[in-house]
């Protein structure tokens, strides 16, 4: 029996972790896995936290630290001490982190400090770009790992290029698992059943707090003739309220919708339009065009395909590239063959 703590904390590692608790319920895996979530509350609000495990049915937190709403540093050391804790009491043959947000890199460090070995799932993926905190909290994770999950062959090779330790495997992206789980569950909020429609999300903090680059991105949606669903993020809401940013009016924002409301919103989409990692990989799950509000990206095979197009926060290139929106002939399978969750409780068990 392998004992694992997962530690979560935000939204997107709340829809990656759906996938490999649910299989460790399962048979024949629950006989060889049992699992202890800790909750770090980095996401609290009820529809960016409580939502996914309902809807998702992930086992409830065994424990939630509550600490969320802190600088990066404050929420990384917080977390830091409690899990150290929670970990010498229970004790685990290894702890089981995803992504790259503050949640992930606490959980790394308080195992690597203790000797457990570290499960990194969604290893390698770079933007090269030092500033952003999500890269800084993937490289210091990724160094720390004792399994490296890569969902993609460059990821591997990124890792590669740095020289890990750990053992690298290419497992394919759990996402996909999650996407391909979940679809035939997929709503649609009564707003989307009408005309065509983007959708968008804005959340990455180069993007939100920084006034031009907010006001770049509207002026770009502003320009698209259809309507735009924007689910907002509660920093960018708190951001557009700060910089006194009035919402252009073919913009119609909702909060933050749970993951089967976004699955229906993505699938019934003209095309997508979004600063989020996770969504611009299920823009490609959907086969719908994306147009990537960043310079760069980490997931590059939805760009070389020819699916995703990055405009950063240029308001005349995000605006060009609605009008005149990509559909590749191509559509290969970049993120694996949905069973990458049971490739990694192999490699786990
Ligand atoms: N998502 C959601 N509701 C929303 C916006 C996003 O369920 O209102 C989901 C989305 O489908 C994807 C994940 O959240 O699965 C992406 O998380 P986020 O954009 O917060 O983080 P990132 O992927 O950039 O790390």
């Amino acid at each position: 029996m392998v004992k694992i703590v997962t530690v979560i904390g935000a939204r997107p590692q709340f829809i990656k972790a759906a996938v490999l608790s649910r299989l460790m319920h399962l048979e024949p895996y629950s006989a060889d896995f049992k699992e202890f979530i800790i909750h770090t509350g980095q996401h609290y609000d009820q529809n960016m936290s409580a939502v996914f495990f309902e809807e998702m049915a992930i086992p409830a937190p065994q424990i939630n630290l509550g600490i969320g709403g802190k600088s990066h540093g404050a929420m990384t050391g917080e977390m830091l001490i409690a899990i150290e804790k929670i970990l010498m009491d229970i004790k685990p043959d290894l702890v089981l982190v995803y992504g790259d947000t503050d949640s992930t890199l606490a959980g790394a460090l308080a195992a690597g400090k203790l000797l457990i070995p570290i499960a990194h799932v969604e290893a390698g993926l770079r933007s090269h770009v030092m500033a952003m905190p999500e890269e800084q909290n993937r490289i210091l994770t990724d160094h720390l790992a004792s399994w490296l999950l890569a969902p993609t062959a460059t990821a591997a090779e990124n890792l590669a290029k740095e020289n890990v330790h750990g053992r690298i495997h290419i497992t394919g992206d759990i996402m996909y698992d999650a996407h391909l789980f979940y679809r035939p569950r997929a709503q649609m909020p009564p707003c989307a059943r009408e005309e065509p429609y983007f959708l968008a999300t804005v959340h990455r903090a180069e993007n939100t707090d920084n006034k031009a680059n907010l006001e770049n991105i509207f002026a770009g949606l502003s320009q698209i003739k259809e309507r735009v669903i924007l689910p907002l993020h509660p920093r960018t809401r708190q951001k557009c309220q700060t910089f006194g940013l009035n919402i252009p009016p073919n913009i119609k924002v909702l909060e933050p919708v749970g993951y089967l409301e976004m699955l229906g919103l993505e699938l019934n989409a003209k095309a997508i339009i979004t600063d989020s990692g996770g969504v611009q990989k299920e823009a490609y799950f959907c086969q719908k065009p994306c147009i990537t509000l960043r310079s760069e990206t980490e997931w590059v095979e939805t760009v070389t395909s020819g699916w995703n197009t990055l405009a950063a926060t240029n308001g005349e290139a995000i605006a060009e590239a609605a009008k005149n929106l990509k559909i590749p002939q191509n559509y290969p399978p970049l993120y694996g063959d949905g069973h990458c969750g049971e490739k990694i409780l192999k490699i786990l068990g």
